[in-house]
């Protein structure tokens, strides 16, 4: 019971350390990545007050030295499965029955963990996990998941203030209930913060969560349950269950109380989750919520008044940062014919200016990608561009896994917009580039908006307005995240709602308010000051 109207902390957004030569935060990241990498760990199943190390397990390796064992995560049983799912129901009724400050206090004091204590080590252990370098690390683990945990506070407390108009004689309200049953979290290897969100995001608006995370960033999950026991998430509210995703699947979405989905990774997989719901349907006790965010094909658009360099920087950063593994990152680019030689040669020479290794070297601007499979897909799409004949390899083309899984930055040209790699997800360092001709432009706007069936996100870079403003509207629904000369990836919480539809996904737009609304649903309670009495109207008498 809460005698006042309490506000909360207006949010901003967590500033980016620099991890220059000398600076503090530079030699505690790497004295912690050093103790890591030399301490393996086993990352337990988190049922409610339990921490169950099983006896089957897997291991753990970073990409980039993928020989070293970082420890073992557990690996659930049906029965585990099934005690998460209870234990998440019986943790629910205190839960959701807290007030909303406490909630967010809970989440508040996470992000300040986060920010603090916990930076360091959230921060390296993405890097060893995911092979971030300490920057791309940093802005993920660190900053975005801070921001999205403050941010969501202050959506939250918005979303709880909007309220019905009252009427004669009656108060009426809408309490925003959290969802009948549990979610379910199921999240990707690439975003250490998107990993927490989609956990955290449900769970401030009074939900219990099964969370599901990614083989492939189990050592930085730790951290996070670490950081949520720590900043006094009850037990039970979130339970983590590492393991055979197709077992944990069919056992979670079989519950009759499965109550929604909060999925981030590949489309294939989300449209095999919803289908799997949509035969369930019968099952459940009320409709699931499903929020998915998914694949992209990103495009940058050049027109030929573009400055060049905005042009190389944007395919610079927004195809080979993160080794081209952000849903984000641009891999088809179109380029005017004016221009082209001009930003392909910029970009050739940005690429051989990259220093690739591990991450723990903090000159390194390309680490390995996630793991064998990825590395495998890679080099089946290069090695099939060198022999293709509507396509060239302009720089990379060259891998080499016996350490890390290291992909050469690699930069393809095609005389075939509709060629392969201009169409499909491949999530790695691989950049396929289009020539049109200038006069084109309007033809190839159509090209950009037809070539995929996503519609994540996508750049013009140009400097001419009335262009601008054309493409903006022929690309409507192209991207559910447009920019304008910048590069398509690096979407700030609380600036850049994030999300986009066709294959992509839901568009619930994580980091807003919209994504919250999905975790509640409204009851309006009614209350009448003087009841009726009698049944007839004035007309009547
Ligand atoms: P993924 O689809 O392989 O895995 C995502 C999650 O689904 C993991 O936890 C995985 O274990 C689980 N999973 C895999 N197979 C499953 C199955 N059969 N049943 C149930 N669960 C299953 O994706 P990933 O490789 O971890 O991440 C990369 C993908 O995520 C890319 O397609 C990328 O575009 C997408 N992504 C999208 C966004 C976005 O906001 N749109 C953000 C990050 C990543």
């Amino acid at each position: 019971m809460s005698n006042g109207f309490f506000s909360v902390p207006n949010p901003v957004n967590e500033p980016v350390l620099d991890y220059r030569k000398g600076s503090p935060e530079r030699s505690e990241v790497l004295a912690v990545y050093k103790e890591m990498y030399a301490n393996p760990v086993t990352v337990p199943l988190y049922i409610g007050e339990e921490k169950i190390s099983t006896e089957k397990r897997a291991k753990m390796a970073p990409p980039h030295d993928h020989q070293h064992s970082l420890g073992m995560y557990s690996l659930a049983e049906k029965i585990h499965i099934d005690k998460a799912i209870t234990t998440a129901l019986k943790a629910k009724n205190t839960w959701e029955n807290m007030s909303f400050e406490h909630r967010a206090a809970i989440f508040l004091k996470a992000a300040d963990l986060i920010a603090g204590p916990y930076r360091a080590k959230i921060n390296a252990a993405t890097m060893l996990a995911q092979s971030k370098n300490i920057f791309q690390a940093e802005i993920d683990a660190a900053c975005e998941f801070a921001d999205f945990l403050r941010f969501n506070v202050a959506f939250a407390a918005d979303i709880y203030t909007q309220q019905p108009i009252q009427g004669n004689g009656v108060i009426n309200r809408l309490e925003y209930r959290a969802l009948e049953g549990f979610v379910y979290a199921v999240t990707p290897f690439n975003f250490t913060a998107i990993a927490g969100n989609l956990c955290a995001a449900p769970a401030l608006m009074g939900n219990v969560i099964v969370w599901k995370p990614s083989d492939h960033q189990m050592f930085s999950a730790k951290v996070i349950m670490d950081i949520f026991e720590e900043a006094g998430v009850p037990p039970g509210v979130v339970n983590l269950i590492s393991g055979d995703p197709v077992l944990i699947s069919n056992t979670v979405l079989a519950h009759p109380n499965f109550a929604g989905l909060h999925f981030t990774g590949s489309t294939e997989v989300f449209k095999s989750l919803w289908k799997q719901i949509g035969n369930n349907l019968s099952t459940y006790q009320n409709y699931p919520r499903i929020v998915g965010e998914t694949g992209g094909k990103d495009f940058i658009f050049a027109h030929h008044t573009a400055d060049i360099s905005t042009v190389v920087t944007a395919i610079t950063r927004g195809g080979y940062e993160f080794q081209g593994q952000k849903c984000s990152a641009a891999s088809r680019i179109y380029l005017p014919a004016s221009i082209a030689d001009a930003v392909i040669s910029g970009v050739i020479e940005n690429i051989k200016s990259f220093t690739i290794g591990s991450p723990e070297d903090m000159s390194n601007f390309i680490t390995a990608v996630i793991h064998e499979r990825s590395f495998d897909k890679l080099v089946r799409y290069i090695e099939q561009a060198k022999k293709d004949t509507d396509v060239e390899v302009l720089a990379g083309g060259t891998y080499d896994k016996s350490t890390g899984y290291f992909v050469n930055p690699t930069l393809l040209k095609t005389t075939n917009p509709q060629y392969t790699t201009m169409e499909t997800e491949l999530f790695g360092p691989v950049v396929t580039v289009y020539v049109y001709e200038d006069s084109e432009w309007d033809a190839t706007l159509e090209l950009v908006n037809t070539t995929s069936e996503y519609g994540l996100t996508g750049a013009i870079i140009a400097q001419d307005r009335a262009f601008i403003e054309k493409a903006s509207g022929k690309l409507r629904h192209a991207a559910g995240n447009f920019y304008i000369n910048d590069k398509p990836s690096g979407a700030v919480v609380g600036q850049q709602p994030f999300g986009g539809s066709r294959a992509s996904g839901t568009n619930d737009k994580a980091g807003s308010a919209l994504n919250l609304l999905r975790w509640v649903s409204p009851r309006l309670i009614k209350e009448t000051l003087v009841p009726a009495t009698d049944y007839r109207y004035p007309c009547m008498d």
